[in-house]
């Protein structure tokens, strides 16, 4: 199965950049995926996913993890402050943090519920009008203010512009990270993993690669 494929992919690239085997962790993106496609992936071992909608993700998880002992669920979409409820309940690890008010939403959410997802903060890196994220110049300030609100996030994530090289953008991603001794760095999709693992990537996140085009109808 194709994820075979991408799993032997990734430890070739952590061997080629002389990361150690297994530092790389992969997350299925299992978004809009027919689910015999999902279950399929799980039965072959895979338990890290990740989804881009809340309540798409609340339809489908609670009936697998029933099933499959072990799953870890990442949020790597856009993520509506008024989701952050439902958000801190089900999420493992939520990669979108671009903005204050979500900070203070999930900063309060953890403690009502007290439940501690791991946090990665979005940056914009291609300065992109239309796209979420800190900007790379305001990423201190924001760093203070997730402290102040007792956030500790983990790592940087980022989604580079589409039509460029994405080498640059994951490097000044990992230059942040390192700026402000973040360990964890979420970059790297179908189209560019292994040059996010080569620039130092510890998160990759694909799904069409493994599951196959997603079709949205
Ligand atoms: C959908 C999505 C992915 C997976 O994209 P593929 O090209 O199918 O690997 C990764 N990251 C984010 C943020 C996504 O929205």
């Amino acid at each position: 199965m194709a994820l075979d494929d991408i799993t032997r992919r990734i430890r070739a690239a952590e061997d080629a950049a002389g990361r150690t085997p297994g530092s790389v962790t992969l997350i299925a993106v299992s978004k809009v995926q027919p689910p015999a496609r999902v279950e399929a992936v799980l039965e072959a071992g895979q338990r890290v996913f990740g989804e881009n909608y809340v309540q798409e993700a609340q339809g489908k998880w609670p009936g697998w993890r029933a099933r499959f002992a072990g799953v870890e669920l990442h949020m790597i979409g856009p993520l509506q402050t008024n989701k952050a409820k439902a958000a801190v309940s089900l999420f493992d690890a939520i990669h979108t943090l671009d903005r204050s008010s979500l900070a203070r939403k999930l900063a309060q959410q953890m403690d009502e519920q007290n439940r501690r997802p791991q946090v990665f903060v979005q940056v914009n890196t291609g300065d992109e009008p239309q796209k979420a994220g800190i900007l790379a110049d305001e990423l201190p300030g924001f760093l203070r203010q997730c402290a102040e609100l007792g956030l500790a996030p983990e790592g940087l994530m980022c989604i580079p512009p589409e039509a460029e090289d994405p080498a640059p953008h994951f490097r000044l991603l990992r230059r942040l990270a390192e700026d402000h001794g973040l360990a964890g760095l979420s970059m790297g999709m179908s189209a560019n993993f292994e040059t996010a693992i080569a620039e130092g990537a510890t998160h990759v996140r694909v799904g069409s690669a493994i599951f196959g085009a997603r079709s949205y109808d």
